[in-house]
């Protein structure tokens, strides 16, 4: 720009110093019409050098503002100009000028608020890069764990011992997933997530305080089970009047037998639901921390399948158990009473045909323990939802059938503390089949 604009200057003073040669020639030589028209020639030239030294003057005048601009500089603007190009350039340069500022507030206001989100935040947060070093960790990490010096550039555990953390970052980073864990640090219950960052170099690792959550569920366990025993003392006692009564049955008139049978069957509902209650919920509250042993589960099998006899016969619903040898990790209490409330499902929703119980070999060694059924089946819809404490797909028939609305829910947490897990396929009209999927 410079060069070009010297050069154009040059070659006018150029023209000029010629127009003055050939005037004073003109005047020497007496043709004075040639020097008058050179006079205005002259007078139009020294115009046009005026006009463009004061534009390239202006121009110059711009560098110096976009410069400062250019270095952070936010309220900036160039010397507006007359109604010429340069002036022109210089509105032009002011809009964008103002623009730029405007992006760059915005820019600024919208980091301060992730700051502040960052920095506010009741969960703490730190960030890792691709070698496992920490890039950054927000105040309240701190809070909820022992965080010796600064942290960043260094390992996790080098500033925070805490291995579990480190093993959930290192996890996430090998396996790029989500993982999880949750732990009791000091006061604190945590839940500890780490999982990659969106960039996909490092890893970003959230600890979560569910301190009053776990309070909260403690607390709704306690009640159900304090509820629960004392509802089970008059219950005792209705069955114990129920059966003193049920003594004297020949000696009843009819309208109070249908009452004490109502009686008694009531009685007991109320007392399987009660029993599956305190069952659940010494479950989630791994009271029943379960010890596992290696056993042939075809004893466990044997066992249900007997309890289960006399009621499918009365249906008129043939019960196998196909033979097996498979061994599993199991505790075979907890694997009986899973079993039973399959198999006393398939018996109560299947109305012809047979409940099988079969015994095959998973992936990675795990043994599948399936209660088949020719039942009315469960609709794919319901699928996700039956292992919910008391969700019914058909409440009626449920109802009529005797169920408490718990079995599949112990089945779930029976699984969980036996390290296995339970699936379901199934569709109306085309039976269903629970597999447990056992630890081999
Ligand atoms: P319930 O005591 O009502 O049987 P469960 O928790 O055992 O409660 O089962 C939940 C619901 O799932 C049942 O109400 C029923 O609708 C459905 N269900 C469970 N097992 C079967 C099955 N083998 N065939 C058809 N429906 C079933």
């Amino acid at each position: 720009m410079t060069l070009r604009l010297s050069s154009i200057r040059l070659h006018l003073y150029a023209a000029l110093a010629l127009v003055v040669a050939t005037m004073a020639a003109a005047i020497l030589a007496s043709q004075l019409g040639l020097a008058v028209a050179l006079v205005a020639l002259f007078g139009v030239l020294l115009r046009v050098i005026q006009l463009h030294t004061s534009r390239r003057e202006r121009l110059v005048a711009m560098l110096e503002p976009v410069a400062r601009a250019a270095a952070g500089e936010t309220h900036v603007h160039v010397p507006a100009g007359a109604d010429d190009e340069a002036g022109h350039v210089a509105a032009a340069v002011n809009r964008l000028l103002d623009t730029v500022r405007e992006q760059s507030i915005a820019a600024h206001v919208e980091r301060d608020l992730d700051l502040a989100l960052v920095r506010e935040t009741p969960n703490g947060l730190l960030v890792t890069d691709a070698h496992g070093l920490v890039r950054r960790a927000n105040p309240a990490l701190s809070r909820l764990l022992p965080v010796r010096g600064d942290p960043v550039g260094k390992r996790p555990i080098d500033s925070i011992p805490v291995a579990d953390f480190q093993e959930v970052i290192d996890e996430a980073s090998t396996t790029r997933g989500v993982c999880e864990r949750t732990l009791t640090h000091g006061k604190f219950d945590l839940l500890i997530r780490a999982m990659p960052t969106a960039d996909g170099a490092g890893c970003l690792g959230v600890v979560l305080d569910i301190t009053s959550i776990r309070a909260a569920e403690r607390a709704r366990r306690d009640f159900v089970a304090n509820v629960s025993h004392e509802i089970r003392t008059p219950i005792t006692a209705i069955v114990g009047y129920a059966e003193a009564l049920e003594l004297e049955r020949g000696r009843l008139p009819e309208d109070v037998l249908f009452m004490l049978d109502a009686m008694k069957r009531n009685s007991e509902r109320l007392r399987l639901l009660i029993d599956d209650v305190l069952h659940l919920s010494r479950l989630e509250s791994r009271q029943a921390d379960l010890e596992l042993r290696r056993e042939a589960v075809a004893p466990v099998i044997a066992v249900v399948v007997e309890r289960f006899r006399g009621v499918a016969l009365q249906k008129g619903i043939d019960l196998v158990a196909e033979p097996t040898t498979a061994e599993a990790l199991i505790h075979p209490d907890a694997l009986e009473h899973a079993l039973s409330n399959l198999v006393d499902n398939g018996v109560k929703y299947t109305s012809s045909g047979v409940v099988r119980v079969a015994v095959t070999t998973g992936e990675r060694g795990t043994v599948l323990v399936a209660v088949s059924d020719t039942g009315v089946g469960i609709d794919v819809v319901h699928h996700p939802r039956i292992f919910e404490r008391f969700y019914r797909v058909d409440p009626g028939r449920a109802r009529n059938a005797g169920g408490t609305g718990l079995g599949l829910a112990l089945v779930k947490h029976l699984c969980l503390a036996m390290h296995a897990e339970v699936e379901v396929q199934s569709a109306p009209g085309q039976g269903s089949k629970f597999t447990l999927r056992l630890p081999g």
